[in-house]
Protein backbone atom coordinates (compact mmCIF):
# COMPACT_ATOMS: atom_id res chain seq x y z
CA UNK A 1 0.00 0.00 0.00
CA UNK A 2 1.43 3.38 -0.74
CA UNK A 3 1.98 5.85 2.49
CA UNK A 4 0.69 9.06 1.83
CA UNK A 5 -0.16 11.16 4.78
CA UNK A 6 -3.09 13.82 4.90
CA UNK A 7 -1.07 16.73 3.84
CA UNK A 8 -0.20 14.65 0.58
CA UNK A 9 -3.77 13.63 0.30
CA UNK A 10 -5.02 17.15 0.54
CA UNK A 11 -2.16 18.53 -2.20
CA UNK A 12 -3.22 15.73 -4.38
CA UNK A 13 -7.11 16.64 -3.90
CA UNK A 14 -8.65 13.53 -2.18
CA UNK A 15 -9.69 15.26 1.30
CA UNK A 16 -12.80 17.43 0.72
CA UNK A 17 -12.91 20.05 3.10
CA UNK A 18 -16.64 20.42 3.93
CA UNK A 19 -18.08 22.85 5.77
CA UNK A 20 -21.78 22.96 4.14
CA UNK A 21 -24.39 21.13 5.28
CA UNK A 22 -26.07 21.17 2.21
CA UNK A 23 -23.15 19.12 0.50
CA UNK A 24 -24.36 16.20 -1.53
CA UNK A 25 -22.19 13.91 -0.04
CA UNK A 26 -22.89 15.04 3.51
CA UNK A 27 -26.49 14.67 2.59
CA UNK A 28 -26.20 11.16 2.12
CA UNK A 29 -24.35 10.79 5.05
CA UNK A 30 -26.82 12.00 7.14
CA UNK A 31 -29.51 10.29 5.66
CA UNK A 32 -27.55 7.07 7.00
CA UNK A 33 -29.76 7.95 10.12
CA UNK A 34 -32.66 6.29 7.90
CA UNK A 35 -32.63 2.29 7.25
CA UNK A 36 -34.09 2.75 3.82
CA UNK A 37 -30.82 4.62 2.67
CA UNK A 38 -28.64 2.20 4.88
CA UNK A 39 -30.39 -0.67 3.21
CA UNK A 40 -30.17 0.85 -0.41
CA UNK A 41 -26.78 1.90 0.26
CA UNK A 42 -25.81 -0.95 2.16
CA UNK A 43 -23.41 1.00 4.75
CA UNK A 44 -23.54 2.16 8.33
CA UNK A 45 -21.94 4.88 10.21
CA UNK A 46 -19.82 4.04 13.47
CA UNK A 47 -18.31 6.43 15.49
CA UNK A 48 -14.99 6.96 17.17
CA UNK A 49 -10.88 6.86 15.86
CA UNK A 50 -10.13 3.86 17.84
CA UNK A 51 -13.31 1.89 16.26
CA UNK A 52 -12.63 2.94 12.56
CA UNK A 53 -9.01 1.70 13.36
CA UNK A 54 -10.29 -1.52 14.64
CA UNK A 55 -12.48 -2.29 11.94
CA UNK A 56 -10.30 -1.35 9.09
CA UNK A 57 -7.95 -3.72 11.04
CA UNK A 58 -10.06 -6.84 10.81
CA UNK A 59 -10.83 -6.13 6.74
CA UNK A 60 -13.95 -4.06 6.65
CA UNK A 61 -14.66 -2.02 3.72
CA UNK A 62 -14.53 2.09 4.51
CA UNK A 63 -16.08 3.68 1.85
CA UNK A 64 -16.11 7.18 3.74
CA UNK A 65 -13.75 8.86 6.60
CA UNK A 66 -15.21 11.80 7.87
CA UNK A 67 -12.70 13.65 10.49
CA UNK A 68 -13.02 17.24 12.32
CA UNK A 69 -11.31 20.01 11.08
CA UNK A 70 -9.49 19.97 14.64
CA UNK A 71 -8.28 16.31 14.29
CA UNK A 72 -6.15 17.14 11.35
CA UNK A 73 -2.74 16.31 11.51
CA UNK A 74 -2.45 13.69 14.33
CA UNK A 75 -0.75 10.95 12.87
CA UNK A 76 -3.54 7.89 13.38
CA UNK A 77 -5.96 10.17 11.67
CA UNK A 78 -3.60 10.68 8.52
CA UNK A 79 -2.90 7.04 8.71
CA UNK A 80 -6.85 6.38 8.42
CA UNK A 81 -7.22 8.94 5.21
CA UNK A 82 -4.40 7.32 4.05
CA UNK A 83 -5.65 3.97 3.67
CA UNK A 84 -9.50 5.05 3.42
CA UNK A 85 -7.86 6.43 0.23
CA UNK A 86 -5.55 3.35 -0.79
CA UNK A 87 -9.03 1.53 -0.14
CA UNK A 88 -10.91 3.24 -3.02
CA UNK A 89 -12.61 5.55 -0.26
CA UNK A 90 -13.44 8.79 0.13
CA UNK A 91 -12.20 11.56 2.87
CA UNK A 92 -13.82 14.24 4.01
CA UNK A 93 -12.47 17.36 6.66
CA UNK A 94 -15.46 18.81 7.92
CA UNK A 95 -16.96 21.56 10.59
CA UNK A 96 -17.72 20.19 14.39
CA UNK A 97 -21.52 21.60 12.90
CA UNK A 98 -20.98 18.72 9.94
CA UNK A 99 -19.65 15.84 12.56
CA UNK A 100 -23.07 16.73 14.86
CA UNK A 101 -25.34 16.78 12.14
CA UNK A 102 -24.31 13.41 10.34
CA UNK A 103 -24.10 12.17 13.99
CA UNK A 104 -27.25 13.87 15.42
CA UNK A 105 -24.94 14.55 18.72
CA UNK A 106 -24.26 17.99 20.47
CA UNK A 107 -20.31 16.76 21.43
CA UNK A 108 -19.67 14.45 17.95
CA UNK A 109 -16.59 11.99 18.31
CA UNK A 110 -13.83 13.90 15.85
CA UNK A 111 -13.64 10.45 13.36
CA UNK A 112 -16.52 8.91 11.93
CA UNK A 113 -16.57 6.40 9.41
CA UNK A 114 -19.02 4.89 6.86
CA UNK A 115 -18.90 1.35 6.10
CA UNK A 116 -19.95 -1.44 4.21
CA UNK A 117 -22.98 -3.63 5.60
CA UNK A 118 -21.75 -7.32 6.12
CA UNK A 119 -23.83 -10.08 6.77
CA UNK A 120 -22.66 -14.15 6.83
CA UNK A 121 -25.09 -16.54 5.24
CA UNK A 122 -26.43 -18.68 7.60
CA UNK A 123 -25.48 -21.31 5.08
CA UNK A 124 -21.89 -20.92 5.68
CA UNK A 125 -22.66 -21.53 9.75
CA UNK A 126 -21.34 -24.86 10.66
CA UNK A 127 -21.10 -24.88 14.12
CA UNK A 128 -17.93 -26.50 15.47
CA UNK A 129 -17.34 -27.83 18.97
CA UNK A 130 -17.15 -25.84 21.28
CA UNK A 131 -18.75 -23.30 19.59
CA UNK A 132 -21.77 -20.86 21.29
CA UNK A 133 -23.96 -19.29 18.77
CA UNK A 134 -26.84 -16.68 19.85
CA UNK A 135 -30.03 -16.49 17.89
CA UNK A 136 -32.73 -13.71 18.31
CA UNK A 137 -36.56 -14.05 17.86
CA UNK A 138 -37.38 -10.57 15.99
CA UNK A 139 -35.36 -8.45 18.81
CA UNK A 140 -36.65 -5.03 18.82
CA UNK A 141 -34.78 -2.66 20.92
CA UNK A 142 -31.69 -1.34 19.52
CA UNK A 143 -30.17 -0.95 22.96
CA UNK A 144 -30.78 -4.66 23.70
CA UNK A 145 -29.32 -5.86 20.31
CA UNK A 146 -26.48 -3.69 21.17
CA UNK A 147 -25.57 -5.13 24.16
CA UNK A 148 -26.23 -8.30 22.80
CA UNK A 149 -23.62 -8.37 20.44
CA UNK A 150 -21.26 -6.78 22.42
CA UNK A 151 -21.77 -9.45 25.30
CA UNK A 152 -21.26 -11.86 22.58
CA UNK A 153 -17.57 -10.66 21.77
CA UNK A 154 -17.15 -10.32 25.28
CA UNK A 155 -17.85 -14.11 25.77
CA UNK A 156 -16.23 -15.94 22.92
CA UNK A 157 -19.45 -16.43 20.78
CA UNK A 158 -18.79 -17.23 17.23
CA UNK A 159 -21.75 -15.43 15.88
CA UNK A 160 -25.07 -13.73 16.51
CA UNK A 161 -28.43 -15.02 13.99
CA UNK A 162 -31.50 -12.56 13.76
CA UNK A 163 -34.05 -14.30 13.26
CA UNK A 164 -37.14 -13.02 11.34
CA UNK A 165 -38.53 -8.97 11.52
CA UNK A 166 -35.71 -7.48 14.21
CA UNK A 167 -34.30 -3.83 14.22
CA UNK A 168 -31.47 -2.99 12.32
CA UNK A 169 -28.12 -3.80 13.57
CA UNK A 170 -26.45 -1.27 11.69
CA UNK A 171 -28.67 1.65 13.17
CA UNK A 172 -26.57 4.39 15.11
CA UNK A 173 -27.74 3.01 17.74
CA UNK A 174 -27.40 -0.37 17.80
CA UNK A 175 -23.67 0.27 16.28
CA UNK A 176 -23.01 3.13 19.25
CA UNK A 177 -24.58 0.19 21.46
CA UNK A 178 -21.72 -2.43 20.19
CA UNK A 179 -19.36 -0.09 21.42
CA UNK A 180 -17.43 -1.72 17.98
CA UNK A 181 -18.27 -5.45 18.80
CA UNK A 182 -20.73 -4.90 15.67
CA UNK A 183 -16.83 -5.36 13.75
CA UNK A 184 -16.04 -8.29 15.62
CA UNK A 185 -19.00 -10.93 15.52
CA UNK A 186 -20.68 -12.29 12.43
CA UNK A 187 -24.20 -11.46 11.71
CA UNK A 188 -26.26 -13.88 10.25
CA UNK A 189 -29.97 -12.83 9.42
CA UNK A 190 -32.63 -15.46 8.57
CA UNK A 191 -36.53 -16.24 8.52
CA UNK A 192 -37.85 -19.05 11.31
CA UNK A 193 -38.10 -21.46 8.36
CA UNK A 194 -34.77 -21.10 6.67
CA UNK A 195 -33.55 -21.22 10.87
CA UNK A 196 -35.24 -24.91 11.47
CA UNK A 197 -33.94 -26.29 8.43
CA UNK A 198 -30.22 -25.04 8.90
CA UNK A 199 -30.62 -26.13 12.81
CA UNK A 200 -31.58 -30.20 11.56
CA UNK A 201 -28.50 -30.21 9.21
CA UNK A 202 -26.27 -28.02 11.65
CA UNK A 203 -25.71 -31.16 14.38
CA UNK A 204 -26.20 -27.70 16.93
CA UNK A 205 -28.08 -28.21 20.31
CA UNK A 206 -30.53 -25.54 20.35
CA UNK A 207 -30.82 -24.26 23.96
CA UNK A 208 -33.77 -22.42 23.92
CA UNK A 209 -34.63 -19.89 26.79
CA UNK A 210 -38.42 -19.37 27.85
CA UNK A 211 -40.21 -17.98 31.32
CA UNK A 212 -41.60 -21.86 31.21
CA UNK A 213 -38.93 -23.37 30.99
CA UNK A 214 -38.46 -26.97 32.28
CA UNK A 215 -34.89 -27.37 32.98
CA UNK A 216 -32.54 -24.54 35.44
CA UNK A 217 -30.50 -23.12 32.71
CA UNK A 218 -27.05 -24.35 35.00
CA UNK A 219 -28.55 -28.05 34.89
CA UNK A 220 -27.58 -28.16 30.97
CA UNK A 221 -24.63 -29.67 30.01
CA UNK A 222 -23.48 -27.23 27.28
CA UNK A 223 -20.21 -29.27 26.34
CA UNK A 224 -22.05 -32.02 24.55
CA UNK A 225 -22.36 -30.86 20.69
CA UNK A 226 -22.03 -26.68 19.43
CA UNK A 227 -24.58 -24.33 21.17
CA UNK A 228 -27.34 -22.19 19.78
CA UNK A 229 -28.73 -19.92 22.81
CA UNK A 230 -32.33 -19.18 21.29
CA UNK A 231 -33.85 -15.95 22.42
CA UNK A 232 -37.53 -14.62 22.77
CA UNK A 233 -39.23 -11.42 21.71
CA UNK A 234 -39.22 -8.87 24.09
CA UNK A 235 -42.44 -8.76 24.52
CA UNK A 236 -44.11 -12.12 23.53
CA UNK A 237 -41.65 -14.42 24.60
CA UNK A 238 -40.54 -17.39 21.74
CA UNK A 239 -43.42 -18.44 19.66
CA UNK A 240 -44.54 -21.76 20.27
CA UNK A 241 -43.01 -22.96 16.37
CA UNK A 242 -39.59 -21.94 17.65
CA UNK A 243 -39.89 -23.17 20.93
CA UNK A 244 -40.52 -26.76 19.74
CA UNK A 245 -36.90 -26.53 18.02
CA UNK A 246 -35.05 -26.64 20.75
CA UNK A 247 -33.12 -29.55 22.52
CA UNK A 248 -33.31 -27.73 25.79
CA UNK A 249 -36.31 -25.06 27.22
CA UNK A 250 -34.04 -23.43 29.69
CA UNK A 251 -35.18 -21.67 32.56
CA UNK A 252 -33.25 -18.41 34.42
CA UNK A 253 -34.66 -19.15 37.91
CA UNK A 254 -35.43 -15.80 39.38
CA UNK A 255 -36.51 -13.82 43.22
CA UNK A 256 -38.67 -11.21 43.95
CA UNK A 257 -41.58 -9.66 41.81
CA UNK A 258 -40.37 -8.96 38.44
CA UNK A 259 -41.82 -11.18 36.05
CA UNK A 260 -39.10 -11.88 33.46
CA UNK A 261 -35.26 -10.51 33.04
CA UNK A 262 -34.15 -8.23 30.31
CA UNK A 263 -33.86 -9.29 27.17
CA UNK A 264 -30.11 -8.53 27.11
CA UNK A 265 -29.22 -9.61 30.61
CA UNK A 266 -30.71 -13.05 29.95
CA UNK A 267 -28.77 -13.29 27.04
CA UNK A 268 -25.55 -12.64 28.91
CA UNK A 269 -26.10 -14.68 32.18
CA UNK A 270 -26.74 -17.66 29.21
CA UNK A 271 -23.78 -16.69 27.47
CA UNK A 272 -21.34 -17.03 30.44
CA UNK A 273 -22.81 -20.02 31.37
CA UNK A 274 -22.65 -22.12 28.56
CA UNK A 275 -18.58 -20.15 27.84
CA UNK A 276 -18.05 -21.22 31.41
CA UNK A 277 -18.82 -25.33 30.89
CA UNK A 278 -16.37 -25.15 27.42
CA UNK A 279 -13.50 -23.71 29.61
CA UNK A 280 -12.36 -20.82 27.14
CA UNK A 281 -12.66 -17.99 29.73
CA UNK A 282 -9.71 -17.24 31.45
CA UNK A 283 -10.14 -17.34 35.27
CA UNK A 284 -7.13 -14.86 35.26
CA UNK A 285 -8.14 -12.59 32.76
N1 LIG B 1 -43.40 -11.41 28.28
C1 LIG B 1 -42.35 -12.20 27.75
C2 LIG B 1 -42.62 -13.68 27.92
O1 LIG B 1 -43.69 -14.00 28.39
O2 LIG B 1 -41.80 -14.52 27.54
C3 LIG B 1 -41.04 -11.79 28.39
C4 LIG B 1 -39.95 -11.87 27.45
S1 LIG B 1 -38.36 -11.55 28.17
C5 LIG B 1 -38.39 -9.86 28.43
C6 LIG B 1 -37.37 -11.75 26.73
C7 LIG B 1 -36.66 -13.05 26.61
O3 LIG B 1 -35.63 -13.12 27.59
C8 LIG B 1 -37.50 -14.29 26.85
O4 LIG B 1 -38.24 -14.67 25.72
C9 LIG B 1 -36.42 -15.30 27.19
O5 LIG B 1 -35.78 -15.72 26.03
C10 LIG B 1 -35.47 -14.47 28.01
N2 LIG B 1 -35.74 -14.51 29.45
C11 LIG B 1 -36.01 -13.48 30.27
N3 LIG B 1 -36.11 -13.89 31.54
C12 LIG B 1 -35.93 -15.23 31.52
C13 LIG B 1 -35.90 -16.26 32.53
N4 LIG B 1 -36.09 -15.98 33.81
N5 LIG B 1 -35.65 -17.52 32.15
C14 LIG B 1 -35.44 -17.83 30.85
N6 LIG B 1 -35.45 -16.91 29.86
C15 LIG B 1 -35.67 -15.62 30.19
Amino acid sequence: MTEFNAGQLRRVGQVKEVTSLANPIVKDIKALAQKKARDESRSFIAEGLKLVIDAIELGWTIRILVYAKAAKGKPQVEQVAARTVASGGLVLEVSEKVLSAVTRRDNPQMVVGVFEQRYSPLREIRPKPGETYVALDRVRDPGNLGTIIRTADAAGASGVILVGETTDPFSLETVRATMGSVFAVPLVRTNVADFVRWKAESGAMVVATHLAGAVDYRAIDYRRKPVVLLMGNEQAGLPDELAREADALARIPQAGRADSLNLAIATGIMLFEARRHLLTLDADA
